[in-house]
């Protein structure tokens, strides 16, 4: 899920905060912002029951690749504030037939 404009504000802010991301392979600071991406929460102790994942968490990063090398580190997204703001699926109304507005009555 690509980030907002707002978000990718956010990820800015936070690392001006925490002073210069060096990458660790070629030594470049400058930095790409990824899309955000989770990783599935898993149970434990993880018991076969527990591979049904339905229903579990989700941890979000948000990735950076330096743009020189393609050294990419990820971050939580939470700290940052960027979280998910999931709904539950909503169950919808039947369709309602509509009357014909041409239609004439006798
Ligand atoms: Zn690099």
């Amino acid at each position: 899920m690509a980030l907002d404009k707002a978000s990718e504000q956010k990820v800015c802010n936070w690392l001006a905060s925490k002073g210069q991301l060096v990458c660790h392979l070629c030594q470049g600071k400058a930095w790409g912002i990824g899309d955000l991406v989770g990783n599935t929460i898993v149970p434990t102790p993880l018991a076969a029951t527990s591979l049904n994942l339905t229903g579990a968490g989700v941890s979000l990063y948000v990735p950076l690749s330096c743009i020189n090398c393609g050294y990419v580190v990820f971050l939580a997204a939470a700290p940052i504030g960027i979280t998910a703001h999931l709904r539950a699926a909503q169950p919808t109304a039947p369709a309602q037939p509509q009357a014909n507005p041409e239609e004439k009555k006798p």
